[in-house]
């Protein structure tokens, strides 16, 4: 974050918070719950919460918000770990609120002998028929008068494991009037015999989100708790709970959901993706997951350009994707080796190009134009190259700058040439290109005085690696799948992907690493694919080299 910037809403309280005495140094933390895979949404509250503690001093934790055992599993906590590291922060303290179960107990017992806590006999669907609604206060349960001495007896025997699922509940004794439906007598503890991912079976009581999340922020010292929208009407409890705990008083301050055109983002949602085999896994390249946009090509540099870009706001709203596509680019553009891959191959002879036997004329091209200090590769030229089929028209309209017969084109980092005739089979397909080349206008050292409009990029015919390419697209076919009619699936795009089985590339591709990107030139951005290739090049199109996707929209319209 510049220090120019104006303040967000956030950074202007914490700055208040500081100035005034409140708070020497801040602690925040990013709290997710391991239950997915993180997507683009979490790296907005990521880099906010660890760009909040790296401006003002202090630190972040990173907290596993795992009090639910049911939905929990290892698998998620490494990939959420592996996730955050990526994006470039590193937590003070790894911690899971599961560590404080035995804290929690304790505070709910604190609450139970200060008369604000109650064990509760009834249903959940007897408590919710007596919650009243927005206009009607609701009513007190019959076991809402229990002396102290019961409620603790009967808690210490919910946790012992007297009592089935179900049976009974903990409650906060606050007002069953209240305004705030949520304040009207929370259940803060059930019964749950089920294995947890951490504890094991030590428990069979659980607390409730909302008596675990402050409670934890206040261990740890939290000054800033910050969250998404939809917990505002919970603030009111967090501070109720804190209160009467008479614990360090964390504040929770809230900003909207990141929400992105063309894309889902709940992991509900992104899980019915990957149940259903509309995409092959969580770290599809398709996926808004963090993990499926790192396979595809994406770099820490974009995430925390474009949240830079984005800030935050108070009021929900949706993001254009293709802005964080625009800051993919950026930062692609500065460090990614140019190479030449032709994807859909003809073939053009150099008439009077010379091949000595056992030798071949190698080229040389920079790795990145844009860098000062690029290092270079080898290109290997001949007598026959691919380009690509649609760089030929046998009748161009007007402003074709590409080759033509009688036309002449520079070959990139080689050679200009010209098309004198052209080959075709019986059936009429055009097969190759017999052309000249003019050996006065090598790239570098052009004495030709010739001047061309055209580059087309190239590959040697005899002197090439082949690879798979595959093209992404975006995943919806709307702006908004999950505020449209029906089914948010009934919206998918069906031609994602577009896998390109065989290209011809420069053999410098040869060595590709996994951290490079490449760019193809006049093609778009490539990565490697992480996964199971068999030793073979498979090559994920990060993204175009520009905007197509509007181009195709107004075409369209
Ligand atoms: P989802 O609705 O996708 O399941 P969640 O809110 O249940 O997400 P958590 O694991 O509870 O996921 O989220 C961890 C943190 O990330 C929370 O502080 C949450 O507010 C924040 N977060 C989740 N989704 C978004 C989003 N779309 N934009 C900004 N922050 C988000
Ligand atoms: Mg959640």
């Amino acid at each position: 974050m510049s220090e120019e910037k104006s303040l967000n809403f956030i950074e202007e309280i914490i700055e208040a918070d500081l100035k005034s005495g409140k708070y020497q140094s801040i602690v925040t933390r990013f709290p997710p719950e391991p239950n997915g895979y993180l997507h683009i949404g979490h790296a907005t509250s990521i880099c906010l919460n660890f760009g909040l503690s790296k401006r003002f001093g202090g630190y972040t934790n990173l907290r596993f918000d795992d009090t639910n055992p049911v939905t929990e599993e290892t698998e998620y906590v490494e990939s959420i770990k592996q996730d955050v590291a990526w994006l470039g922060f590193e937590w003070k303290n790894e911690l899971y609120a599961s560590d404080y179960f035995e804290q929690l107990y304790g505070f709910a017992v604190k609450l139970i002998e200060k008369g604000f806590a109650y064990v509760d006999d009834l249903s959940a669907e007897e408590i919710a028929s007596l919650k009243g609604s927005h206009t009607e206060p609701g009513k007190d349960s019959p076991y809402r008068n229990r002396s102290i001495e019961e409620n603790l007896r009967l808690f210490s025997e919910m946790r012992a494991g007297k009592y089935k699922d179900g049976e009974k509940v903990l409650r906060a004794r606050i007002d069953m009037a209240h305004p705030n439906m949520l304040m009207r007598d929370p259940i803060i503890y059930r019964i749950k015999h089920a294995h947890h991912h951490r504890t094991g079976d030590a428990w069979c009581i659980y607390p409730m989100y909302d008596f675990a999340h402050g409670q934890s922020d206040s261990i740890e010292h939290v000054t800033h708790s910050i969250c998404t929208l939809e917990f505002v009407p919970h603030r009111e409890l967090y501070d109720w709970f804190i209160e009467k705990l008479e614990i360090f008083p964390s504040h929770q301050y809230e900003f909207a959901r990141r929400n992105l055109t063309y894309t889902v983002m709940s992991k509900r949602k992104l899980l019915q993706l990957v149940n259903d085999k509309h995409v092959d896994g969580w770290d599809d390249p398709r996926m808004p997951t963090i993990s499926g946009m790192r396979r595809r090509g994406y770099t820490p540099e974009a995430f925390r350009d474009f949240c830079d870009r984005v800030g935050i706001a108070k009021r929900e709203n949706i993001v254009d994707v293709g802005l964080l596509e625009f800051c993919v680019r950026e930062h692609l553009n500065k460090i990614a080796l140019r190479r030449m891959v032709v994807f859909d191959p003809l073939k053009v002879v150099l008439t009077n190009y010379e091949e000595v036997l056992g030798e071949v004329e190698m080229l040389v091209g920079e790795d990145n134009p844009e860098d000062p200090n690029s290092a270079t590769r080898e290109i290997p030229f001949g007598r026959e190259l691919y380009i690509e089929r649609d760089d030929f028209m046998e009748n161009p309209p007007k402003k074709f700058f590409r080759l033509f017969p009688g036309g002449m084109v520079r070959l990139k980092h080689a050679y200009i040439i010209k098309c004198d005739e052209v080959v075709k089979d019986e059936a009429g397909q055009i097969t190759e290109l017999r052309c000249t080349y003019i050996p006065e206008s090598k790239s570098g050292n052009d004495t030709s005085g010739i001047n061309v409009k055209g580059t087309l990029h190239w590959v040697s015919a005899n002197n090439n690696v082949t690879a798979e390419v595959r093209l992404y697209d975006r995943l919806f076919k709307v702006e908004d799948p999950s505020s449209e009619e029906g089914d948010f699936k009934d919206y998918i795009n069906p031609n994602s992907l577009d896998v390109v089985a065989t290209v011809y590339a420069e053999p410098a591709l040869k060595n590709a690493r996994m951290d490079d990107r490449y760019q193809f030139l006049r093609k778009g951005y490539f990565t490697l694919d992480t996964k199971d290739t068999y030793g073979r090049l498979v090559f994920n199109r990060t993204v175009t080299l520009k905007d197509g996707w509007a181009k195709e929209q107004k075409k369209s319209s």
